[in-house]
């Protein structure tokens, strides 16, 4: 049944309507060449807090797909292969204005596909969005390259420099956890390095990719710079793009399993891929720490987003003489976290993202029992007595007691979930976080800034914070080892990724 009070409060400037006598169903589209385009199938866009269904999005055909690689292609001939530099930043600042004008709209479809609570859409994901576009306009302008004057064999000199050019068309392929966020922060660079996209979000979070098509639009950025199609992966959209012949680079963010299935689809045409992928990350805390801090940043690392941020820690490792009091205090924070309706400004827990995701996380609560884990607190579902029972909420869980080798050690849950573990020693806590094929990032925490140093630099992932969690500044490098990605994302390392560079050699 769809709810037409609910689907009614969605934005309107999200959706373009088509309503047939007595049908209220509001429709999310594909953007292609500047214009929103219907097609043939649909699939249904659910809200995770209470399970009703609030649009239909159209499922992209392979046809659909071949179009809006088109589109992009024939852009880079046009006005936007064309401009300068300083007119393409220009244009990405307003493309930020045109997103905090809409921040309201942003914020309210993000709530509506995620379900996140509006404190973390409103202070994170949104203005995050909008700072991708201004951090990568600024920094396109400043990024020099290398010259090399070369000395010949025959005494003569030659000047070599190197030329950055866009790579072409670039397919965008990203998760539902931080969907505008993560969408920016490959969309901002590639149009920033002059190249044009075709973007693929999750099919469960098609709506703020539709809303951001409009801001594209107000702020000047030709048609068919930009396009979106909706859809899935196998035997749809992703699977579409990804092998698609004039489809230069593709860039993605998502689980390692679906980062080894792209990377099969591209190797036919040799494509050069940047890959942000899942995590098992752990947390260090040592008996040194500001106590008070650590259990504050280990709440937020564990639970933030519902603990559906590829950052979050789902292995907490402590020293053992502060084991307990530790384990104590952070259950008291998950009894605490307030699992409301996303729209109400003191929920700080929302619902996962939908019912398979549900499933997937309670079997691995089920399977930390078979594991023989000890429960500390969480482990099942809450009763609300209200409509939030038909959505996907999932109660904070810690569990101890598990054997390092355990599944649940070892496997990326991606929900509200850690297992904390005792340790005797700086060498033994560095062997357990470095026990795993995931390498994205790890959070230490003690007062010892020496040991912080050491450790950090020890750990076998992209990115280590000590005394902090989830602290970015844009312009540093972003990604993991392992299973957890190739490459790097941020500042020069995304213009890097989204450029070709030609190195030009003069004899003088
Ligand atoms: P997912 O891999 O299931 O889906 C991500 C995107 O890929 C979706 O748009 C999906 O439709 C598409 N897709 C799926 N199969 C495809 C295929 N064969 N070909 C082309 N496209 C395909 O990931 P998810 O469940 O949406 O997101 C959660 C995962 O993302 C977690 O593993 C998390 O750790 C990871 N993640 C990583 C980072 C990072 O920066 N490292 C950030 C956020 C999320």
């Amino acid at each position: 049944m769809i709810d037409g009070a609910r689907i009614a409060s969605l934005p309107a400037a999200l959706l373009r309507l088509r309503v047939p006598a007595g049908d209220l169903v509001k429709r999310i589209q594909n953007y292609i060449d500047g214009r929103f385009v219907a097609g043939d199938r649909e699939f249904a866009d659910v809200n995770p807090a209470d399970g009703t269904v609030i649009a239909q999005v159209t499922e992209a055909s392979e046809s659909q797909v071949n179009e809006a690689v088109h589109a992009a292609r024939y852009a880079l001939r046009g006005e936007w292969g064309r401009l300068g530099v300083r007119e393409r930043a220009a244009r990405l600042h307003r493309v930020a204005d045109a997103i905090e004008k809409r921040f309201d709209c942003f914020v309210q479809a993000e709530i509506a596909d995620t379900g996140k609570p509006i404190s973390l859409a409103a202070k994170l994901d949104v203005p995050r969005a909008a700072a991708n576009f201004r951090v990568f306009a600024d920094s396109v302008k400043m990024a020099g390259l290398e010259s090399f004057q070369t000395e010949t064999l025959d005494g003569a000199n030659a000047l070599n420099y190197a030329v950055r050019k866009p790579l072409g068309v670039v397919g965008v392929i990203t998760p539902w956890n931080l969907p505008l966020l993560l969408l920016t922060w490959k969309v901002a660079p590639a149009l920033a390095c002059g190249n044009a996209v075709v973007a693929k979000p999750s099919e469960e979070t098609p709506a703020t990719a539709t809303l951001l098509a409009e801001a594209m639009q107000d702020a000047g950025i030709p048609k068919g710079v930009y396009n979106v199609v909706h859809g899935f992966g196998p035997g749809s959209t992703g699977e579409f793009l990804t092998r698609h012949i004039d489809v230069d680079a593709v860039t993605f963010t998502g689980e390692s399993g679906t980062g080894a299935a792209i990377m099969k689809a591209v190797a036919p045409t040799v494509k050069p891929v940047s890959f942000e992928l899942g995590g098992k990350n752990a947390a260090i805390i040592f008996s040194d720490c500001d106590f008070a801090e650590a259990v504050s940043g280990i709440s937020e690392a564990v639970f933030l987003n519902t603990g559906q941020v590829c950052l979050c820690s789902e292995r907490v490792y402590v020293d053992r003489k502060i084991f307990s009091a530790f384990v104590d205090a952070l259950k008291k924070k998950a009894e605490n976290l307030n699992p409301g309706w996303p729209n109400d400004a003191n929920t700080n827990l929302g619902p996962l993202i939908s019912a398979q995701h549900r499933e997937k996380v309670l079997s691995y609560y089920q399977l930390a029992r078979e594991e023989g884990a000890t429960l500390v607190t969480g482990g099942g579902v809450f009763k609300f007595g209200d409509n939030r029972d038909n959505g996907f909420y999932v109660q904070p869980t810690i569990y101890t007691g598990l054997a390092e080798s355990a599944r649940c050690v070892k496997e990326e849950i991606f929900g509200p979930v850690c297992h904390i573990a005792p340790f005797d020693s700086e060498e033994e806590a560095v062997a357990m976080a470095n026990d795993t094929k995931y390498g994205l990032a790890a959070s230490i925490w003690t007062t010892n800034l020496k040991r912080g140093h050491r450790v950090a630099q020890q750990i076998n992932v992209g990115i280590t914070w000590v005394n902090c969690w989830f602290l970015r500044d844009l312009r540093t490098p972003f990604g993991g080892a392992g299973l957890s990605g190739i490459g790097r994302e941020g500042g020069m390392h995304s213009l890097n990724f989204y450029s070709e560079l030609n190195n030009i050699c003069v004899r003088l």
